[in-house]
């Protein structure tokens, strides 16, 4: 469906992302595997349309978070490795099968589950087995007292029947966070994996085709951590320190116009709740951008948003539709102005340092009603709008 509203778009630069995977991609070298991050519509950015740059760019795997989001890619023609991180239920074996889809397997419970299922229609299920080294989420755990415990169960999920296990991988909770005690923390996860394997693959005689945990932080600031594949999602976004230090590039601009300029005189109460009162005359202008549509709610009267002329702050509470920024003294904004929300011209981390957030949650929050319109070559060459029409 194609947006004919000229209101708060979303513009996706195919070619940043493009850029953005050629620099990783030198920085790991040809021998390490590439596998892109594509879960919640890859970061808000549109899952289908990455996936399609990432394919064509020579990327290896991407990851996603349930079969619903893996089947998205499959049928629309995303004929890669698709990996996914969450847990499947196991009526969808077969689904997995039919649509070679690689599965998480995350504890003996699901393991078996799995073989079960697959052994009944008598095919393979690929499955990536999940280490559980420090972040407390999913994964066999193997930390201390648990370590033979978990190699015993990892080593009787690979050899069940109807599983085959490709790869194995664990997720580092602290990576991209710097100081002593975070980067022991991360060096301490990738022993004790490395350990974990070594020892799988010592008393089963077996080796991984593929062993990963890399994510944006890791590959940022640990080498040594890339084994077979690497893992990153913020960073292919071009967003966060590391990326800005790698001289990568914000793959979405979030931008609106503004729909309606008032001026009011002073001691004049602007929206909701009047939290900000003027203070002179002031010009006033409304945007068609809410929380409805991302804009998160704790911003109010607390950021600014760029114009042609500048920095423009928000004033008041943001509404469900709208919000107001004042441009006194900024003559060249008029109604139907440009304004961006983030992008290049105003980095998102700087709304993320106000909102006490990271740009996973921003980009992310980019609702459904806001059209995405991508950008390949410098031309606009698709506008997607995701309503039900
Ligand atoms: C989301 C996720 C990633 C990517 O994380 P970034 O910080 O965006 O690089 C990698 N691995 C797993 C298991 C994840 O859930």
């Amino acid at each position: 469906m194609e947006s004919t509203l000229r209101r708060t778009w979303s513009e996706i630069n195919l070619d940043s992302l493009k850029y953005n995977y050629s620099k990783i991609r030198e920085k790991i070298g040809e021998n390490v595997r590439f596998l892109g991050v594509v879960k919640a519509d890859a970061y808000g950015h549109g899952s289908i349309n990455v996936a399609k740059t990432l394919e064509e760019a020579g990327a290896d795997y991407l990851a996603v978070s349930s079969i619903d989001e893996a089947m998205e890619l499959r049928l629309n023609g995303i004929k890669m490795p698709v990996l996914i991180l969450g847990h499947t239920p196991k009526e969808q074996v077969s689904r997995l099968i039919e649509y070679d889809i690689t599965q998480a397997v995350t504890c003996r419970a699901k393991a078996v589950e799995y073989s079960e299922e697959a052994v009944k229609i008598g095919k393979t299920l690929k499955i990536h087995i999940k280490v559980d080294t420090g972040m407390s989420r999913l994964g066999y755990i193997c930390e201390g007292d648990y370590f033979d415990n978990g190699v015993k169960g990892i080593c009787e999920a690979i050899n069940m029947q109807g599983l085959f296990a490709e790869g194995i991988f664990t997720h580092f909770a602290v990576s991209d966070e710097e100081g002593e005690e975070n980067d022991a923390y991360t060096m301490h996860q990738f022993k004790l994996f490395r350990e974990v394997c070594e020892e799988v693959e010592r008393r089963s005689g077996r080796k991984f085709a593929i062993k990963h945990c890399a994510n944006t932080g890791a590959v940022a600031r640990f080498p040594e951590t890339y084994l077979d594949m690497v893992r990153p999602g913020l960073l292919l976004y071009g967003y966060g320190e590391y990326a800005k230090k790698m001289g990568l590039k914000p793959v979405m601009t979030l931008k609106t116009t503004v729909s309606t300029i008032k001026i009011y005189p002073a001691g004049t109460k602007i929206s909701y709740g009047g939290i900000f009162e003027t203070d002179k005359t002031t010009r006033i202008g409304v945007l068609p951008y809410g929380y409805a549509d991302g804009f998160l709610r704790s911003l109010s009267n607390r950021c600014s948003l760029m114009t042609a002329d500048g920095l423009a702050p928000v004033r008041g509470k943001i509404c469900m539709d709208m919000c107001m920024i004042d441009i006194t003294d900024m003559p060249k904004v008029e109604v139907g102005s440009e304004v961006e929300i983030f992008g290049e011209n105003n980095p998102i981390e700087e709304l993320c340092e106000i909102a006490s957030t990271i740009p996973y949650e921003l980009t992310c929050a980019v609702s459904k009603r806001v059209p995405r319109n991508y950008i390949k070559d410098g031309e606009i060459v698709s506008k997607e709008l995701m309503l039900r029409m």
